[in-house]
């Protein structure tokens, strides 16, 4: 391809997607690249056992773990990236994420923005994805400038009558940031019917508010942007004074033949790892640590929470289809007693027979369907997440092959078991004793703990020093002139809430500066900060599927 263009937007998942949404009501030329391809809409989108027994959309990549042991990393090559499989939870890192904050193993560094700052782009995150909430109900969460675009998705009777114990026993219960298109009124065809299969598959209906759905379908129409598949990336070339980036190396999967692409502005954003090795594999006489990597920072501070999925039993059954409508944050920080943050606790999608068989696939082997789905109506599902810190030796780093190689050694292990032992009250409280849990793999931690890099971060952080991060403020390589980077690789500490929402709204924010770098408006009539009012997005806004669907 000669064309040249104005900005390329390598990988389109929640930070590029986003930058690319933003980008695109300029008028000037984009060019997406994308290593994968559309997801299909396929009954199997819905079906347990593809999902978690056969991994029907898990890459087929082999990683190596810090002892070079191989491990199949659960990672989603499409469009729209991990967020096709995301379970929507969009929450916002609370202000204290943004400051340093002290843990049991060290110290969560401060970022180079603050929680004021940035909140303008949480808000348009949320209305650009349409996040269905309440600001105000729990007490850890920052000021907010703007509503949700949506009430609350209502909690179904069980999750309301935990809801109400938890709140009689002095909790703080609230109503969780979801990310879906629940909006009876103008989007019959990608209506949330509020199933049970939205954490940790992909959405059959279009309904689940995902960055090919969100950011990228809106702009396949448009004559200024160019959209490829199947086109993965493998290293990006510069001039030889090593300051702007002149071509972006493309394997189409044609044998091997590469093809170079060429823009002003380059966005990588092909999620944490990957884009640490781009950079790495990038190596060259002016850049001979890789790309940017004069810091020695690129693929390193690797973060993925400490989590922990865990299904409850009780007597009762619980008939909930949409289970994920109920977070927690009592135990977030520290103070009132407590000498650590721990983390926060939320929902997970309602677990199913099928989904027990594959997330515990040796556990459950000799036990019959019937009876593991009569288990898991007796379940309730929960999801604790504890900050885990960026460690210097924590990294991505990639052989001679190309693979990808991950050293990781856990952080704030006794701050998570602090929370366990807290969630055990909470269980009681709710008549779940704490004895009757299951400890799902889920997509997390599966068989090798590395294995679960949903939550994948840090890589090439953000910061003001170029001796010790890759970013700047504006998530421009320090050692670049036209080169930056927007997937979640640029947080240089990870909170203990889901990271998309902050990925989604760094997206915007690095989008809207490169607009203006480029002297681009982003406000053309269908632009992002009009799309979440209800009056005024229409069904079309979706913009037609692709040929492949
Ligand atoms: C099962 C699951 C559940 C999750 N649930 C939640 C949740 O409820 N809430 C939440 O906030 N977060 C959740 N997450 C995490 C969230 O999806 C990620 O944090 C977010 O998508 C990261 O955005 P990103 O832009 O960094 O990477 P991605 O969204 O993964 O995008 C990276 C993109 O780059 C492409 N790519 C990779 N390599 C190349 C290459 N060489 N060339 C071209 N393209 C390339 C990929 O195919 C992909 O499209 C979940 C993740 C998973 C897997």
């Amino acid at each position: 391809m000669s064309e040249h263009f104005d900005a390329i937007v390598i990988g389109t998942g929640a930070g590029g997607g986003t930058a690319a949404h933003t980008l695109a009501p300029t008028g000037k030329r984009i060019l997406l690249l994308e290593r994968g391809t559309y997801l299909t809409r396929e009954q199997e989108n819905w079906d347990p056992g593809p999902v978690f027994v056969d991994g029907r959309y898990i890459s087929p990549d082999i990683w190596y773990d810090g002892d070079g042991t191989p491990f199949q990393p659960q990672v989603h090559y499409f469009v729209g990236g991990a967020t096709k499989m995301y379970g929507g939870a969009l929450y916002r890192l609370r202000p204290e994420d943004f400051g340093e904050i002290k843990h049991v193993d060290g110290i969560s560094p401060a970022w180079p923005v603050s929680y004021a700052d940035f909140e303008p782009w949480y808000t348009k995150a949320e209305w650009l994805y349409q996040v269905h909430g309440e600001h105000g109900e729990d007490p850890t969460e920052g000021p907010c400038s703007r509503q949700y675009p949506w009430p609350a998705v209502s909690h179904e009777p069980r999750i309301q009558r935990m809801s109400d114990v938890l709140a009689q026993a002095g909790y703080h219960p609230f109503h969780a940031p979801c990310g879906i298109l629940l909006n009876e009124a103008d989007r019959p065809a990608s209506t949330c019917i509020r199933c049970s299969t939205c954490d940790g598959y992909p959405c059959l209906v279009h309904a689940k508010s995902d960055a090919e759905v969100i950011a990228v379908r809106p702009l396949l129409d448009l004559p200024n942007v160019t959209m490829l598949v199947n086109s993965e990336v493998v290293r990006l070339q510069t001039d030889p004074s090593g300051r702007t980036v002149t071509g972006v190396v493309v394997d189409h999967g044609r044998n091997g033949k590469e093809e170079i692409y060429t823009g002003d502005i380059v966005v990588l954003a092909a999620g944490a790892a990957n884009t640490a090795k781009i950079l790495l594999r990038s190596a060259s006489d002016s850049h001979p640590a890789g790309l940017a990597n004069g810091s020695d920072q690129v693929g390193r501070n690797y973060m993925f929470h400490i989590s922990k999925a865990i299904s409850a039993f009780g007597a009762d059954d619980n008939d909930t289809v949409f289970q994920k409508t109920l977070g927690l944050n009592d135990f977030y920080l520290a103070g009132d007693g407590r000498e650590w943050p721990m983390g926060n606790i939320q929902m997970l999608g309602k677990s199913s027979g099928g989904a027990m068989k594959g997330e515990e696939p040796h556990l459950t082997k000799l036990i019959p369907h019937w009876s593991l789905d009569e288990a898991a109506h007796h379940a309730v599902d929960f999801w604790l997440t504890t900050e885990d810190l960026p460690k210097r030796d924590n990294r991505v780093t990639v052989d001679g092959d190309g693979s990808i190689h991950l050293d990781y050694s856990e952080s704030n292990e006794s701050e998570a078991a602090s929370l366990y032992h807290e969630f055990g009250k909470l269980l009681n409280h709710l008549g779940l004793a704490k004895h009757h849990v299951l400890h799902k793999s889920f997509y997390m931690s599966m068989n090798i703990p590395v294995a679960g890099c949903a939550h994948q971060a840090g890589t090439c952080r953000f910061g003001t020093d170029p001796a010790s991060s890759v970013l700047d403020v504006n998530c421009k390589a320090h050692e670049l002139d036209n080169l930056y980077v927007v997937d979640t690789s640029f947080f240089p500490s990870i909170g203990a809430v889901n990271p998309g929402l902050t990925a989604i709204a760094n997206g915007i924010r690095v989008g809207e500066h490169i607009a203006e770098r480029l002297g681009a408006s982003t406000s053309a009539p269908w632009a992002p900060a009009q799309r979440g009012a209800p009056a005024s997005h229409p069904a079309s806004a979706i913009g037609r599927p692709p040929s492949s669907d």
